[in-house]
């Protein structure tokens, strides 16, 4: 019994933190302030918050020279903090699954304008584009 109650308040904080960080995984214009001064970069990103903020965290560790917020973190010696805590989201775009489909459809021709990699390889939309074809 006291096992059975320790799980389910395990899994009840996993859906918790799901929930909090379900808005990272949309798209759109997001800020990352910096905590040690009131600097504050703002950005947008055809792919997910979370990844967007993985490569600024990365660019910071490594001292890559693509993100202006992780420049700016290195050069005046100011710390890296967690995501929840800087990164605000302002606007998010919601792509409709039909939108997504043809979206995709265009990027694997080489035919798509936008950033290449706004999407991930998916399987079931191959099988589709395969049993569609145009
Ligand atoms: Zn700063």
């Amino acid at each position: 019994m006291l096992k059975t109650r320790i799980n389910l308040s395990k899994s009840l904080n996993r859906n918790t933190d799901k929930l909090k960080h379900q808005k990272y995984q949309s798209n759109g214009v997001y800020q990352l302030w910096c905590q040690d001064c009131p600097l504050v970069c703002t950005g947008q990103t055809d792919r997910q918050f979370q990844i967007r903020f993985k490569e600024n965290a990365l660019a910071y560790k490594n001292n890559y020279s693509n993100s202006a917020y992780a420049q700016h973190l290195i050069n005046s010696g100011h710390s890296l903090y967690h995501m929840e805590d800087v990164m605000d989201i302002i606007f998010t775009i919601h792509l409709d699954a039909v939108e997504k489909y043809h979206i995709y459809r265009k990027t694997e021709k080489g035919m798509q304008v936008n950033d290449r990699n706004t999407f991930a390889k998916n399987k079931i939309i191959d099988m589709m584009v395969k049993h569609d074809p145009q």
